[in-house]
C-alpha cells in the first residue's frame, strides 16, 4: 500500500481510497512540477474493482487545488456515478475513456500541454535519439496528428491504432499523452519523457554540433521490449513514488484531504 494513504472514509474500498490519494497526489506533483496549464489537460484513474468507474478532477479547479475526496467518480461516458455538486469535463474524457475502456492494463492516463513537451511535439522528426534520456523512451512512443478536438468515434479508434501498446504518445502540434499501469508509473514515464524533450530543446537551442552516439546503441533502444516502465529499472510504485509522496507531504499533505 501506498504511503500516501490516510483513513479510509466510509462506504468506500480501500483500493478506491488508495487511488484517490495517489491521484490527487499526481496532481499535485505535476502543478509542483510546472506542467500543469490552468485548469486544462487532465489525469484519469480507474477505480479497482469490477466497475468501469473512473476518477477525474473536478473541472474549474487549478491542479494544486485537488484532493483525495474531491476528485469525481464517472463512468466509462463521463456521467456522474455518484452524487457531486462538482461538475466533470466529460468531452475531455473522450480520449481517456477510449484508452481505459480499449487497453485494460491501462490504469492511469495523463495529458499535458508542456512547454517542452508540445514544443517537441512540433517537431517533424519528434524526439530524437541525441542522448541517454531519450533513448530510454523512444521505442515506447507513438505519434498521432492533429485533428482537432477528437470526440467522434473514428478520431478515437485512429488514435488507439497509432497507440498500439505504447505508453507514450506525442499529439503532433498538441502536447503528449501518457499511459499506464498505476498512478506511478505513469508519473514516472511522463517525467523521462519530459526531460528527454528540456534536453532535446536545449540542444538544438545551443546550435552546438551533435556528437553522435553509434547506431546500434540508437536502433537496440529502438528495438527495446516495451515496458511499462521506460527504461526499465525499479517500479516506480516502490522507489521514485514513495520519494514523491515524502516530498508532498513535507510540503503540503492537504492533497489526503
Ligand atoms: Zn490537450
Amino acid at each position: 500500500m501506498s504511503s500516501t494513504v490516510t483513513a479510509i472514509p466510509a462506504r468506500m474500498s480501500a483500493g478506491e481510497w488508495r487511488t484517490r490519494c495517489d491521484l490527487a497526489a499526481c496532481y499535485r506533483l505535476v502543478d509542483q512540477f510546472g506542467w500543469s496549464d490552468l485548469t486544462n489537460t487532465r489525469i484519469t484513474a480507474r477505480v479497482p474493482g469490477p466497475n468501469d468507474h473512473f476518477l477525474i478532477n473536478p473541472y474549474g479547479l487549478l491542479f494544486d487545488e485537488v484532493t483525495a475526496s474531491s476528485l469525481v467518480k464517472i463512468d466509462a461516458e463521463g456521467n456522474k456515478v455518484e452524487p457531486s455538486d462538482s461538475e466533470v469535463n466529460s468531452g475531455g474524457f473522450a480520449i481517456p475513456s477510449a484508452l481505459h475502456m480499449a487497453r485494460p492494463e491501462v490504469n492511469c492516463v495523463l495529458h499535458s500541454h508542456t512547454v517542452a513537451g508540445c514544443a517537441v511535439s512540433m517537431q517533424k522528426g519528434g524526439l530524437l535519439p541525441l542522448n541517454q534520456h531519450a533513448l530510454q523512451v523512444i521505442g515506447d512512443i507513438a505519434y498521432h496528428d492533429y485533428a482537432g478536438t477528437a470526440r467522434d468515434p473514428g478520431e478515437r479508434a485512429r488514435l488507439l491504432a497509432d497507440f498500439g501498446d505504447r505508453h507514450i504518445m506525442v499529439l503532433r502540434n498538441h502536447g503528449l499523452l501518457i499511459v499506464g499501469a498505476s498512478v506511478a508509473a505513469t508519473f514516472v514515464a511522463t517525467y523521462r519523457m519530459e526531460r528527454a524533450c528540456a534536453m532535446q530543446l536545449a540542444f538544438q537551442q545551443s546550435g552546438a554540433e551533435f556528437n553522435p552516439i553509434d547506431g546500434e546503441v540508437v536502433s537496440s533502444a529502438y528495438n527495446k521490449l516495451r515496458i511499462d516502465v521506460p527504461g526499465g529499472g525499479n517500479d516506480p510504485g516502490r522507489v521514485e513514488w514513495l520519494a514523491l509522496t515524502r516530498k508532498l507531504d513535507r510540503i503540503d499533505p492537504s492533497y489526503k484531504a
